[in-house]
């Protein structure tokens, strides 16, 4: 099978790459490695099944060629995370928003017709009071919020988009709604809760709790969502489908933090910020987030297999190898 990754050099495009080429497919992934990093894919340039473009989604001009060449597309190429987000709203709305209806434009244009599986997230849930999302439910945004809602708006105009190329031409669009995912190669510099608080429990530094902690989300490993991913795409009922994916495993973010802590053996205090403090502007946080999976369950018997604690135990050895070399440099 022939693969195209949009955004294949971050964080979830590059675990959907290795584990494609695991598969004996051919990958091509496109990144401009604005939030992706070479690094990621550096361990997969000598495979003479994997080709790599350094380009922008927005502006590539090989897109159309390689749309023309894939069995399966996943668009992935996003501007993301919070802090991201609050710096930088023009590029999230352009990038997310323009780069997606592009590849349908490709598709629609070429007259071929992979698949495309589109990541949209749980965000466009918004402010949902529901104790789990089921992915009929109301989208409900606070229209005072503003920026804090591009990355959600932009997520929605996908789909959307996605509907209108489906229902006017047909295409094969599968939308998958992606839940807080965690695991290697997630970096911490965007705010992301997980690596964030990994790294500082391993430098014995504070553990940072954004507001009072009690808000909840539901983490699932990269690894489970590449599986559910190609899962998903595989199975003929998902097309044109709305799917949640993710792990219904729920936790407060204070529990989180202590439970970082306690598997890292760390004596890092944990301390609490404001959001004003944390994010430099006043923010309006989800204050819970699962998923209900029924959806994804019944179209592809899909089961995560990583637990919350393994994810983390596995972050924190990985974190730890990382930095023994400059341990050992400076203490030999
Ligand atoms: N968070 C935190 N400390 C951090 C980073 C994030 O307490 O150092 C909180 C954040 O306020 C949110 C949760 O952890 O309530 C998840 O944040 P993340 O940005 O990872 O995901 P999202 O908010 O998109 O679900």
């Amino acid at each position: 099978m022939h693969v195209l990754i949009t955004g294949g050099a971050g964080f979830i495009g590059s675990h959907l790459a290795e584990y494609h080429l695991s598969r004996n497919d051919n990958v091509h992934v496109v990144d401009n490695l604005n939030t992706g990093s070479y690094d990621n894919i550096k361990p997969l340039l000598g495979n003479a099944s994997f080709r790599f473009d350094e380009a922008d989604i927005v502006t590539w001009a090989g897109l159309d060629k390689a749309v023309g060449w894939a069995d399966r597309i996943y668009h992935m190429a996003a501007v993301v995370g919070v802090k991201k987000v609050l710096a930088d709203p023009v590029s999230v709305m352009a990038t997310n928003i323009a780069g997606c209806e592009r590849v349908m434009r490709a598709m629609h244009q070429g007259g071929w017709n992979p698949q495309l599986i589109v990541a949209s997230s749980s965000e466009v849930y918004g402010f949902n009071e529901n104790a789990g999302f089921a992915e009929t439910d109301a989208v409900v945004f606070h229209s005072g919020s503003r920026l804090r809602w591009c990355y959600a708006v932009t997520k929605l105009a996908d789909e959307s988009f996605g509907y209108a190329y489906a229902q006017k031409y047909g295409l094969n669009i599968i939308i998958a709604r992606l839940f807080n995912t965690i695991g290697p190669r997630q970096v911490a510099q965007y705010g992301m809760v997980v690596p964030s608080f990994v790294r500082q429990a391993i430098s014995n530094q504070p553990v940072t709790v954004y507001g009072d902690g009690t808000q909840t989300r539901s983490f699932c490993d990269v690894r489970d969502i590449v599986k559910a991913l190609d899962l998903l795409a595989a199975t003929p009922a998902a097309k044109g489908e709305i799917v949640n994916v993710g792990n219904d495993q729920e936790i407060a973010i204070k529990d989180l933090a202590q439970l970082v802590v306690q598997r890292a053996k760390s004596a890092s205090p944990i301390k609490f910020l404001s959001y004003g403090e944390a994010y430099g502007v006043d923010f309006e946080d989800v204050s819970h987030r699962r998923p209900i999976l029924n959806k994804l369950r019944a179209l592809t018997g899909f089961e995560p297999k990583w637990t919350l604690v393994d994810t983390i135990d596995d972050l924190i050895r990985r974190e730890r190898s990382m930095s023994k070399p400059v341990t050992e440099t400076m203490t030999g």
